[in-house]
Protein backbone atom coordinates (compact mmCIF):
# COMPACT_ATOMS: atom_id res chain seq x y z
CA UNK A 1 0.00 0.00 0.00
CA UNK A 2 1.41 3.47 -1.50
CA UNK A 3 1.46 6.12 1.45
CA UNK A 4 1.27 8.46 -1.61
CA UNK A 5 -2.92 9.22 -2.61
CA UNK A 6 -4.11 10.12 -5.72
CA UNK A 7 -5.52 13.63 -6.27
CA UNK A 8 -8.99 12.25 -6.10
CA UNK A 9 -8.77 10.24 -2.95
CA UNK A 10 -7.06 13.04 -1.48
CA UNK A 11 -9.77 15.57 -2.34
CA UNK A 12 -12.68 13.37 -1.08
CA UNK A 13 -11.08 12.71 2.42
CA UNK A 14 -10.08 16.49 2.30
CA UNK A 15 -14.29 17.43 1.51
CA UNK A 16 -15.22 14.98 4.37
CA UNK A 17 -13.40 16.81 7.27
CA UNK A 18 -14.28 19.90 5.87
CA UNK A 19 -17.82 18.98 5.98
CA UNK A 20 -17.65 17.43 9.26
CA UNK A 21 -15.87 20.82 10.81
CA UNK A 22 -18.37 22.66 8.85
CA UNK A 23 -21.39 20.63 10.67
CA UNK A 24 -19.45 20.76 14.07
CA UNK A 25 -19.20 24.76 14.27
CA UNK A 26 -22.37 25.83 13.05
CA UNK A 27 -24.39 23.64 15.56
CA UNK A 28 -22.77 24.48 18.42
CA UNK A 29 -25.22 26.36 20.11
CA UNK A 30 -27.62 23.09 19.96
CA UNK A 31 -24.12 21.27 22.05
CA UNK A 32 -23.74 20.82 25.28
CA UNK A 33 -20.79 21.80 26.71
CA UNK A 34 -19.65 18.17 28.46
CA UNK A 35 -17.78 16.98 31.37
CA UNK A 36 -14.47 14.77 30.96
CA UNK A 37 -14.90 11.49 31.18
CA UNK A 38 -12.01 9.30 33.52
CA UNK A 39 -9.51 7.22 32.07
CA UNK A 40 -11.03 4.17 33.61
CA UNK A 41 -14.02 4.89 30.91
CA UNK A 42 -11.83 6.27 28.11
CA UNK A 43 -9.32 3.50 27.48
CA UNK A 44 -11.47 0.87 26.66
CA UNK A 45 -13.06 3.23 24.54
CA UNK A 46 -10.18 4.82 22.77
CA UNK A 47 -7.38 2.95 23.27
CA UNK A 48 -6.09 -0.15 20.64
CA UNK A 49 -2.89 -1.73 19.65
CA UNK A 50 -0.67 0.55 16.45
CA UNK A 51 -2.36 -1.95 13.57
CA UNK A 52 -0.21 -3.82 11.33
CA UNK A 53 -2.66 -3.24 8.42
CA UNK A 54 -4.57 0.14 7.43
CA UNK A 55 -8.15 0.80 7.49
CA UNK A 56 -10.20 3.03 5.86
CA UNK A 57 -10.74 6.88 6.49
CA UNK A 58 -14.23 6.60 6.81
CA UNK A 59 -14.33 4.06 9.11
CA UNK A 60 -11.13 5.72 11.34
CA UNK A 61 -13.43 9.20 10.89
CA UNK A 62 -16.31 7.30 12.31
CA UNK A 63 -14.06 6.27 15.51
CA UNK A 64 -13.11 9.28 16.11
CA UNK A 65 -16.27 10.77 15.85
CA UNK A 66 -17.80 8.18 17.90
CA UNK A 67 -15.74 7.65 20.74
CA UNK A 68 -12.84 10.74 21.01
CA UNK A 69 -14.55 14.01 19.89
CA UNK A 70 -17.68 13.53 22.25
CA UNK A 71 -15.81 13.91 25.08
CA UNK A 72 -14.34 17.67 24.95
CA UNK A 73 -15.62 20.93 26.07
CA UNK A 74 -15.47 22.92 23.06
CA UNK A 75 -13.98 26.24 23.42
CA UNK A 76 -15.51 28.21 20.49
CA UNK A 77 -19.48 27.23 22.27
CA UNK A 78 -21.10 30.49 23.00
CA UNK A 79 -21.75 28.91 26.21
CA UNK A 80 -17.93 28.21 27.42
CA UNK A 81 -16.83 31.34 29.56
CA UNK A 82 -14.71 29.59 32.05
CA UNK A 83 -11.02 30.47 30.77
CA UNK A 84 -9.92 33.01 28.10
CA UNK A 85 -11.68 30.93 25.32
CA UNK A 86 -9.89 30.10 21.77
CA UNK A 87 -12.79 30.77 19.15
CA UNK A 88 -11.21 30.60 15.78
CA UNK A 89 -12.73 31.91 12.82
CA UNK A 90 -12.91 29.47 10.18
CA UNK A 91 -10.48 30.94 7.50
CA UNK A 92 -8.06 30.68 10.59
CA UNK A 93 -8.93 26.90 10.63
CA UNK A 94 -7.59 26.60 7.35
CA UNK A 95 -5.16 28.51 7.24
CA UNK A 96 -3.74 25.54 10.08
CA UNK A 97 -4.75 23.17 7.06
CA UNK A 98 -3.03 25.50 4.40
CA UNK A 99 0.24 25.74 6.53
CA UNK A 100 0.43 21.82 7.20
CA UNK A 101 -0.79 21.12 4.10
CA UNK A 102 2.36 22.83 2.62
CA UNK A 103 4.72 21.48 5.43
CA UNK A 104 6.46 24.69 5.22
CA UNK A 105 9.39 24.99 7.51
CA UNK A 106 9.57 28.21 9.81
CA UNK A 107 12.99 27.92 11.02
CA UNK A 108 15.15 29.12 8.31
CA UNK A 109 14.25 32.18 5.66
CA UNK A 110 16.15 30.08 2.86
CA UNK A 111 13.63 27.12 2.72
CA UNK A 112 10.25 29.26 2.96
CA UNK A 113 11.22 33.11 2.47
CA UNK A 114 7.56 33.88 1.62
CA UNK A 115 6.01 32.56 4.46
CA UNK A 116 8.87 33.74 6.56
CA UNK A 117 8.09 37.33 5.24
CA UNK A 118 4.33 36.44 6.20
CA UNK A 119 5.15 36.21 9.98
CA UNK A 120 7.71 39.31 9.52
CA UNK A 121 3.99 40.83 8.18
CA UNK A 122 1.87 39.41 11.01
CA UNK A 123 4.37 40.86 14.10
CA UNK A 124 4.89 44.18 12.39
CA UNK A 125 0.54 44.19 12.22
CA UNK A 126 1.04 43.51 15.98
CA UNK A 127 3.91 46.07 16.64
CA UNK A 128 1.53 48.77 14.75
CA UNK A 129 -1.49 48.10 17.11
CA UNK A 130 0.16 47.94 20.70
CA UNK A 131 2.40 50.89 19.79
CA UNK A 132 5.47 49.48 20.17
CA UNK A 133 8.85 51.34 18.21
CA UNK A 134 9.57 50.65 14.93
CA UNK A 135 12.61 48.24 14.50
CA UNK A 136 10.85 45.75 17.40
CA UNK A 137 10.52 42.11 16.23
CA UNK A 138 10.21 38.96 17.82
CA UNK A 139 8.19 35.31 16.49
CA UNK A 140 5.71 33.58 16.78
CA UNK A 141 5.48 31.08 19.45
CA UNK A 142 3.53 27.76 20.34
CA UNK A 143 1.55 30.30 23.13
CA UNK A 144 2.13 32.68 26.09
CA UNK A 145 3.91 30.62 28.26
CA UNK A 146 6.89 29.46 25.38
CA UNK A 147 6.94 33.74 24.62
CA UNK A 148 6.77 34.66 28.43
CA UNK A 149 9.66 31.89 28.33
CA UNK A 150 11.40 33.10 25.56
CA UNK A 151 11.52 36.86 26.75
CA UNK A 152 13.03 35.66 30.18
CA UNK A 153 15.85 33.76 28.66
CA UNK A 154 16.52 36.93 26.57
CA UNK A 155 16.51 39.15 29.47
CA UNK A 156 18.60 36.53 31.83
CA UNK A 157 20.92 36.85 28.93
CA UNK A 158 21.38 40.24 28.99
CA UNK A 159 22.61 40.34 32.58
CA UNK A 160 24.23 37.36 32.95
CA UNK A 161 26.10 36.34 29.92
CA UNK A 162 28.38 34.06 29.50
CA UNK A 163 29.02 34.82 33.89
CA UNK A 164 27.16 31.81 35.14
CA UNK A 165 28.13 32.91 38.43
CA UNK A 166 26.10 36.10 38.91
CA UNK A 167 23.03 33.53 37.63
CA UNK A 168 22.82 32.81 41.90
CA UNK A 169 22.06 36.79 42.76
CA UNK A 170 19.53 37.40 39.92
CA UNK A 171 16.43 38.59 40.83
CA UNK A 172 12.64 39.19 38.95
CA UNK A 173 9.84 41.09 40.03
CA UNK A 174 6.23 40.57 39.56
CA UNK A 175 2.24 40.51 41.49
CA UNK A 176 0.32 37.99 43.08
CA UNK A 177 -1.68 38.25 39.89
CA UNK A 178 0.78 37.13 37.42
CA UNK A 179 -0.20 34.11 35.26
CA UNK A 180 1.96 30.87 36.37
CA UNK A 181 3.53 30.56 33.16
CA UNK A 182 5.78 33.52 33.59
CA UNK A 183 6.87 32.20 37.25
CA UNK A 184 7.70 28.63 35.47
CA UNK A 185 9.12 30.39 33.08
CA UNK A 186 11.13 32.21 35.80
CA UNK A 187 12.02 28.55 36.82
CA UNK A 188 13.14 27.48 33.72
CA UNK A 189 15.11 30.36 32.78
CA UNK A 190 17.36 29.22 36.30
CA UNK A 191 16.70 31.67 38.49
CA UNK A 192 16.64 30.89 41.42
CA UNK A 193 13.21 30.31 42.89
CA UNK A 194 13.52 32.25 46.30
CA UNK A 195 14.53 34.77 44.01
CA UNK A 196 11.07 35.38 42.18
CA UNK A 197 9.78 38.53 44.32
CA UNK A 198 6.07 38.09 44.05
CA UNK A 199 4.81 40.95 45.47
CA UNK A 200 0.67 41.98 46.77
CA UNK A 201 -1.51 43.57 44.62
CA UNK A 202 -3.09 46.68 45.12
CA UNK A 203 -7.27 47.29 45.36
CA UNK A 204 -7.39 47.04 42.05
CA UNK A 205 -4.80 43.96 41.20
CA UNK A 206 -2.63 46.07 40.11
CA UNK A 207 1.50 45.43 40.55
CA UNK A 208 2.03 48.31 43.43
CA UNK A 209 5.57 50.29 42.09
CA UNK A 210 5.76 51.48 45.54
CA UNK A 211 6.41 48.24 47.19
CA UNK A 212 8.27 47.42 43.54
CA UNK A 213 11.10 49.74 44.31
CA UNK A 214 11.09 49.01 48.23
CA UNK A 215 11.78 45.11 47.11
CA UNK A 216 14.57 46.25 44.59
CA UNK A 217 16.31 48.68 47.17
CA UNK A 218 16.71 46.09 49.88
CA UNK A 219 17.81 43.71 47.33
CA UNK A 220 20.19 45.88 45.89
CA UNK A 221 21.79 46.12 48.77
CA UNK A 222 22.05 42.63 49.74
CA UNK A 223 24.24 42.62 46.54
CA UNK A 224 21.33 40.56 44.38
CA UNK A 225 21.00 41.48 40.73
CA UNK A 226 17.65 42.49 39.72
CA UNK A 227 16.71 41.39 36.04
CA UNK A 228 13.47 43.31 35.81
CA UNK A 229 9.71 43.44 36.08
CA UNK A 230 7.36 40.44 34.84
CA UNK A 231 4.35 43.07 34.71
CA UNK A 232 0.79 42.05 33.07
CA UNK A 233 -1.76 43.93 30.88
CA UNK A 234 -5.35 41.51 31.47
CA UNK A 235 -4.54 39.45 34.28
CA UNK A 236 -6.36 36.06 34.05
CA UNK A 237 -8.19 36.80 36.98
CA UNK A 238 -9.55 39.78 36.67
CA UNK A 239 -8.70 41.44 33.72
CA UNK A 240 -6.29 43.98 35.39
CA UNK A 241 -3.52 45.88 33.76
CA UNK A 242 -0.47 47.37 35.73
CA UNK A 243 0.83 50.74 36.09
CA UNK A 244 2.78 50.16 32.58
CA UNK A 245 3.36 53.85 31.88
CA UNK A 246 5.11 54.27 35.60
CA UNK A 247 6.51 50.87 35.97
CA UNK A 248 8.36 51.64 32.02
CA UNK A 249 9.75 54.85 33.62
CA UNK A 250 11.21 53.28 36.33
CA UNK A 251 12.60 50.40 34.75
CA UNK A 252 14.59 52.56 31.91
CA UNK A 253 15.79 54.81 35.22
CA UNK A 254 17.63 51.84 36.77
CA UNK A 255 18.07 49.17 33.71
CA UNK A 256 15.72 47.20 34.08
CA UNK A 257 14.40 44.81 31.30
CA UNK A 258 10.57 45.32 31.35
CA UNK A 259 8.62 42.41 30.54
CA UNK A 260 4.20 42.97 30.00
CA UNK A 261 2.61 39.45 29.53
CA UNK A 262 -0.56 40.40 27.43
CA UNK A 263 -0.96 36.96 26.15
CA UNK A 264 -4.89 37.54 26.38
CA UNK A 265 -5.13 40.94 27.03
CA UNK A 266 -3.18 42.63 24.85
CA UNK A 267 -5.54 42.13 21.39
CA UNK A 268 -7.86 44.04 22.49
CA UNK A 269 -5.46 47.19 21.63
CA UNK A 270 -7.96 46.93 18.16
CA UNK A 271 -10.43 48.79 20.39
CA UNK A 272 -10.74 52.47 22.02
CA UNK A 273 -11.70 50.66 24.80
CA UNK A 274 -9.06 48.19 25.37
CA UNK A 275 -6.55 51.04 24.03
CA UNK A 276 -7.72 52.99 26.97
CA UNK A 277 -6.98 50.40 29.32
CA UNK A 278 -3.74 48.89 28.13
CA UNK A 279 -2.11 52.47 28.31
CA UNK A 280 1.29 51.69 28.41
CA UNK A 281 2.08 48.34 26.48
CA UNK A 282 4.08 49.89 23.77
CA UNK A 283 7.04 50.79 26.34
CA UNK A 284 7.70 47.53 27.30
CA UNK A 285 10.81 45.61 25.99
CA UNK A 286 8.90 42.60 25.27
CA UNK A 287 5.40 41.74 25.40
CA UNK A 288 3.65 38.24 24.64
CA UNK A 289 0.39 38.03 22.75
CA UNK A 290 -1.74 35.16 22.09
CA UNK A 291 -3.28 34.94 18.72
CA UNK A 292 -5.13 32.10 19.70
CA UNK A 293 -6.97 33.77 22.54
CA UNK A 294 -8.21 37.09 21.34
CA UNK A 295 -7.23 37.31 17.72
CA UNK A 296 -9.34 34.16 17.17
CA UNK A 297 -6.75 31.91 15.67
CA UNK A 298 -7.05 27.90 16.36
CA UNK A 299 -4.71 26.74 19.14
CA UNK A 300 -1.52 26.81 19.08
CA UNK A 301 -0.35 30.58 18.20
CA UNK A 302 1.32 33.05 21.14
CA UNK A 303 3.77 35.48 19.70
CA UNK A 304 6.43 37.68 21.55
CA UNK A 305 7.54 40.97 20.41
CA UNK A 306 10.73 42.85 21.58
CA UNK A 307 11.89 46.32 21.09
CA UNK A 308 15.59 45.10 20.50
CA UNK A 309 15.19 41.77 18.66
CA UNK A 310 18.45 41.25 18.59
CA UNK A 311 18.47 40.32 21.76
CA UNK A 312 16.57 37.15 21.15
CA UNK A 313 19.59 36.29 18.60
CA UNK A 314 22.12 37.34 21.46
CA UNK A 315 20.57 34.30 23.53
CA UNK A 316 19.11 31.67 20.85
CA UNK A 317 21.47 31.87 17.75
CA UNK A 318 23.74 28.75 17.19
CA UNK A 319 24.95 28.00 14.13
CA UNK A 320 25.86 23.87 13.40
CA UNK A 321 27.99 22.98 10.78
CA UNK A 322 25.10 21.81 9.08
CA UNK A 323 22.84 25.02 9.15
CA UNK A 324 26.07 27.38 8.10
CA UNK A 325 24.95 28.01 4.30
CA UNK A 326 21.29 29.34 5.79
CA UNK A 327 23.02 32.58 6.85
CA UNK A 328 20.90 36.25 6.36
CA UNK A 329 22.40 39.35 4.71
CA UNK A 330 19.77 41.81 3.90
CA UNK A 331 17.25 41.72 6.79
CA UNK A 332 15.96 37.95 6.45
CA UNK A 333 14.89 36.46 9.17
CA UNK A 334 15.70 33.24 10.09
CA UNK A 335 13.09 32.35 13.53
CA UNK A 336 14.77 29.27 14.66
CA UNK A 337 17.49 32.15 15.86
CA UNK A 338 14.82 33.70 17.79
CA UNK A 339 13.85 31.03 20.05
CA UNK A 340 13.93 27.64 21.19
CA UNK A 341 12.15 25.46 17.64
CA UNK A 342 14.86 24.83 14.63
CA UNK A 343 11.00 22.89 12.98
CA UNK A 344 9.02 24.60 13.53
CA UNK A 345 5.66 25.47 11.45
CA UNK A 346 3.60 28.28 9.71
CA UNK A 347 1.80 30.09 12.31
CA UNK A 348 1.55 33.05 10.27
CA UNK A 349 -0.98 31.65 7.73
CA UNK A 350 -3.69 31.28 10.27
CA UNK A 351 -3.05 34.71 11.76
CA UNK A 352 -2.79 36.46 8.28
CA UNK A 353 -5.97 34.53 6.68
CA UNK A 354 -7.73 35.21 10.01
CA UNK A 355 -7.20 39.14 9.98
CA UNK A 356 -7.57 39.75 6.03
CA UNK A 357 -10.86 37.54 5.91
CA UNK A 358 -12.33 40.47 8.18
CA UNK A 359 -10.34 43.28 8.24
CA UNK A 360 -9.26 44.84 11.84
CA UNK A 361 -12.61 46.59 12.07
CA UNK A 362 -14.58 43.59 12.04
CA UNK A 363 -12.25 41.88 14.64
CA UNK A 364 -12.10 45.28 16.40
CA UNK A 365 -15.76 44.95 17.36
CA UNK A 366 -15.68 41.23 17.93
CA UNK A 367 -13.19 42.25 20.53
CA UNK A 368 -15.40 45.38 21.81
CA UNK A 369 -18.30 42.99 22.21
CA UNK A 370 -16.62 40.52 24.84
CA UNK A 371 -15.59 43.73 26.88
CA UNK A 372 -19.01 44.47 27.23
CA UNK A 373 -20.51 41.39 27.73
CA UNK A 374 -18.65 41.30 30.96
CA UNK A 375 -19.84 44.66 31.52
CA UNK A 376 -23.23 43.86 31.25
CA UNK A 377 -22.14 40.74 33.45
CA UNK A 378 -21.57 43.31 35.97
CA UNK A 379 -24.26 45.68 35.92
CA UNK A 380 -26.82 42.11 36.36
CA UNK A 381 -24.79 41.35 39.54
CA UNK A 382 -24.70 44.84 40.58
CA UNK A 383 -28.76 44.98 40.24
CA UNK A 384 -29.14 41.69 41.66
CA UNK A 385 -29.79 41.19 45.57
CA UNK A 386 -28.27 37.60 45.48
CA UNK A 387 -24.81 38.50 43.94
CA UNK A 388 -21.91 40.50 45.26
CA UNK A 389 -19.45 42.17 42.80
CA UNK A 390 -15.89 40.72 43.33
CA UNK A 391 -13.52 42.56 40.88
CA UNK A 392 -15.10 44.96 38.00
CA UNK A 393 -15.63 43.92 34.48
CA UNK A 394 -12.08 44.44 32.86
CA UNK A 395 -11.14 43.24 29.34
CA UNK A 396 -14.28 41.00 29.11
CA UNK A 397 -13.58 39.32 32.83
CA UNK A 398 -16.06 39.70 35.48
CA UNK A 399 -15.63 37.87 39.01
CA UNK A 400 -18.11 37.47 41.64
CA UNK A 401 -20.54 35.25 43.86
CA UNK A 402 -23.07 34.61 45.13
CA UNK A 403 -24.05 35.68 48.36
CA UNK A 404 -27.47 35.61 49.76
CA UNK A 405 -28.70 37.54 53.00
CA UNK A 406 -27.78 36.25 56.13
CA UNK A 407 -25.00 33.49 55.04
CA UNK A 408 -21.75 35.12 56.11
CA UNK A 409 -19.43 32.74 56.82
CA UNK A 410 -16.36 32.75 54.71
CA UNK A 411 -16.51 28.66 54.19
CA UNK A 412 -20.00 28.64 53.76
CA UNK A 413 -19.94 30.97 51.11
CA UNK A 414 -17.26 29.16 49.47
CA UNK A 415 -19.67 26.10 49.65
CA UNK A 416 -22.27 27.67 48.63
CA UNK A 417 -20.51 29.18 45.66
CA UNK A 418 -18.85 25.68 44.89
CA UNK A 419 -22.30 24.12 44.53
CA UNK A 420 -23.95 26.55 42.37
CA UNK A 421 -20.88 26.30 39.79
CA UNK A 422 -21.04 22.63 39.37
CA UNK A 423 -25.13 22.83 39.24
CA UNK A 424 -24.88 25.37 36.60
CA UNK A 425 -22.24 23.26 34.45
CA UNK A 426 -24.16 20.04 35.15
CA UNK A 427 -26.45 22.10 32.98
CA UNK A 428 -24.94 21.86 30.21
CA UNK A 429 -25.66 25.74 28.82
CA UNK A 430 -22.59 26.84 30.24
CA UNK A 431 -19.06 26.12 31.23
CA UNK A 432 -18.04 28.86 34.15
CA UNK A 433 -15.09 28.18 35.98
CA UNK A 434 -13.56 29.58 39.47
CA UNK A 435 -10.90 31.82 41.13
CA UNK A 436 -9.88 32.80 44.42
CA UNK A 437 -10.51 36.87 44.71
CA UNK A 438 -8.62 38.10 48.45
CA UNK A 439 -8.96 34.57 49.23
CA UNK A 440 -12.70 33.96 48.42
CA UNK A 441 -14.23 32.07 46.40
CA UNK A 442 -15.24 33.99 42.92
CA UNK A 443 -17.23 32.78 39.70
CA UNK A 444 -15.38 33.80 37.09
CA UNK A 445 -16.71 34.54 33.54
CA UNK A 446 -14.98 35.69 30.65
CA UNK A 447 -16.61 36.61 27.29
CA UNK A 448 -13.77 36.99 24.38
CA UNK A 449 -15.84 34.35 22.56
CA UNK A 450 -17.44 36.21 19.26
CA UNK A 451 -20.89 33.57 19.45
CA UNK A 452 -21.64 34.68 22.88
CA UNK A 453 -24.75 37.23 22.89
CA UNK A 454 -25.99 39.76 25.82
CA UNK A 455 -28.59 37.22 26.02
CA UNK A 456 -26.51 34.50 26.86
CA UNK A 457 -25.13 36.61 29.70
CA UNK A 458 -28.63 36.94 31.01
CA UNK A 459 -29.24 33.32 30.74
CA UNK A 460 -26.31 32.69 32.43
CA UNK A 461 -27.06 35.30 35.52
CA UNK A 462 -30.45 33.58 35.53
CA UNK A 463 -28.91 29.59 36.32
CA UNK A 464 -26.56 31.16 38.37
CA UNK A 465 -28.89 32.98 40.80
CA UNK A 466 -31.59 29.75 40.82
CA UNK A 467 -28.61 27.54 41.65
CA UNK A 468 -28.79 29.47 45.07
CA UNK A 469 -30.45 27.42 47.85
C1 LIG B 1 -3.18 32.24 28.72
C2 LIG B 1 -2.20 33.10 29.40
C3 LIG B 1 -0.87 32.69 29.51
C4 LIG B 1 -0.37 31.36 29.02
O1 LIG B 1 -0.46 31.29 27.64
P1 LIG B 1 -0.58 29.87 26.89
O2 LIG B 1 -0.87 30.29 25.50
O3 LIG B 1 -1.72 29.14 27.54
O4 LIG B 1 0.71 29.18 27.04
C5 LIG B 1 0.02 33.56 30.12
N1 LIG B 1 -0.40 34.73 30.62
C6 LIG B 1 -1.67 35.15 30.53
C7 LIG B 1 -2.05 36.48 31.09
C8 LIG B 1 -2.63 34.35 29.92
O5 LIG B 1 -3.89 34.76 29.82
Amino acid sequence: MTLDLDHATMQRLGRLVADHVATHLSTLREQRLFKAIPRSQAEPLIYTPPPAQGESFETLLGFLQERVFPHHTPEPHPGFLGYVQSCPTFPAVLGDWLATGYNFFGGAWAVASGPAMLEVTVLEWFRQWIGMPEGTGGLLTSGGSTANLMALVAARHRVVGEDAGRLPRVTVYTSDQAHSSLIRAAWIAGIPRPNIRVLPSDDSFRLRPDLLRAAIHTDRQAGLIPLGVLATSGTVNTGATDPLPELAAYCRDQDLWLHVDGAYGGFAALTSRGRDALEGLGLADSVTLDPHKWLYVPFECGSLLLREPQRLRDAFEILPDYLRDLGTTGGEVNFADYGEQLSRYSRALKVWLCVQSFGTEAIGQAIDGGIGRAELAERLVRKSDRLELLSAARLGICTFRLHPKGVDDPAALDQLNLKALEQVNANGHFFISTTRIRGALALRICSCGFRTTDDDIRRLMGEIEAAAP
